[in-house]
């Protein structure tokens, strides 16, 4: 193979490509009529009763800690395993990222250690579904009553995951999605916030447009231009070519979320036997849409080092891929927080020895092969 199979990668068909014309051929290219039917589509999905589309995760995960106010002063509980947006969002209002390690099995915030590090100035936790499968949110909710905070979803990797037969996006007060292009649908860049409650919402659609608020009443008394700033916002729309594909996207999720698990089925029975390699699982009581297969690689037991693997599968044409560098070991949260080596044992053994295979909806039959028999040649 010459070209390289990437970790993840969009599928995109005619009609995708249709609604996206139609749309470009409607005059209202953004803030139009697009954006609501898809936010109306997505929320009925999750099974939330609002949705708000937004430029992307990044800034749905903003905006969910600017609706929860969260602010200078306050601390907020992350897990040290994810992306780094899921912490920087943190620092975008101004307060304390506090970082927690995950469990073993499931790569999700350990909720037990998250406790520990509650205090009188935390306010939220946000929890990661890591790969695709669900954080511990039963643990979570009792958590988050106990000591009265709001619970934040990052589920960049879970739209479509359920977690004991609940749609992920119903679970906590703010669920945060991605829709870029290695997600498990696509709007190019975009994301999204779901909410069951309207406070939330209202806020959420006012922080998205400059904080931009209308009320018909007043414009009356005024004039019909008038419209009021109290609370400073951004501009965070997605515009309604975005939104088109969105819908399209929308429509062939549960076909894209069953070729996903297929694929991890298929690895997981083709590498099963092989000692020295940990495959991702799915727990009881979960279903998950997986966003990545991660692979543990066993130094000692295979007598190779993750990095010649690493290496060796990009030279044979696997794009692989290593998600994540803990966010505690980036130099922007050890100088600012005094974060090192070590504070964080298990995400730290995990990034030592993860690669995630590629794993998307348009990966052919051959190609799926071809990952196998590549992977078991380079650690043989
Ligand atoms: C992709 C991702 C994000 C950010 O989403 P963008 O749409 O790229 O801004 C946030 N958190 C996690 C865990 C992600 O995987």
């Amino acid at each position: 193979m010459t070209k390289l199979i990437p970790y993840g990668h969009q599928l995109i068909d005619d009609d995708d490509v249709k609604s996206v014309i139609k749309v470009l051929k409607s005059g209202w290219l953004t803030q139009g009529p697009t954006i609501l039917k898809f936010e109306k589509k997505l929320a009925s999905y999750v099974k939330s009763k609002y949705a708000v589309a937004v430029s992307s995760g990044t800034a749905a995960l903003h905006l969910a800690c600017l609706a929860t106010r969260i602010v200078p002063g306050d601390e907020v509980i992350v897990p040290t395993l994810s992306f780094v947006a899921t912490a920087n969002c943190v620092l975008y209002c101004g307060a304390k990222p506090v970082l927690v390690d995950v469990y073993e099995d499931t790569l999700t915030i350990n909720v037990e250690e998250a406790e520990k590090k509650v205090t009188k100035k935390t306010k939220a936790i946000i929890a990661v579904d890591f790969a695709g499968h669900p954080a511990d949110w039963e643990k979570l909710k009792k958590l988050a009553q106990d000591h009265k905070l709001i619970l934040i979803d990052d589920a960049a990797h879970a739209l479509g995951s359920r977690c004991q037969s609940k749609m992920i996006g119903s679970i906590a007060d703010l669920t945060c999605f991605s829709f870029h292009p290695v997600k498990t649908i696509t709007t190019g860049e975009g994301g999204a916030v779901t909410t069951n409650n309207k406070k939330n919402y209202d806020r959420l659609i006012t922080l998205r447009h400059h904080g931009i608020t209308k009320n018909e009443n007043v414009s009356k008394k005024y004039g019909g231009w008038f419209y009021e700033i109290n609370e400073l916002g951004y501009n965070y729309r997605m515009t309604d070519i975005q939104a088109a594909l969105g819908i399209s996207q929308l429509k062939k999720i549960d076909k894209f979320i069953k070729i996903r698990r297929e694929i991890w089925q298929k690895y997981n029975k083709s590498f099963d036997e092989i000692r020295g390699l940990t495959l991702p699982i799915e727990k009881k009581g979960s279903f998950c849409a997986w966003h990545l297969y991660p692979v543990r690689f066993n130094q000692e037991v295979l007598g190779i080092d993750r990095k010649v693997i690493f290496e060796k599968l990009q030279t044979e044409g696997l794009g692989v891929q290593v998600h994540y560098i803990p966010i505690h070991m980036h130099d922007l949260y050890r100088k600012r927080f005094g974060y090192k080596a070590g504070d964080f044992p298990v995400a730290e053994q995990y990034y030592k020895e993860v690669l995630s295979l590629p794993l998307f909806p348009k990966m052919a039959n051959a190609e799926i092969n071809f990952v196998v028999k590549t992977l078991k040649d380079a650690i043989r």
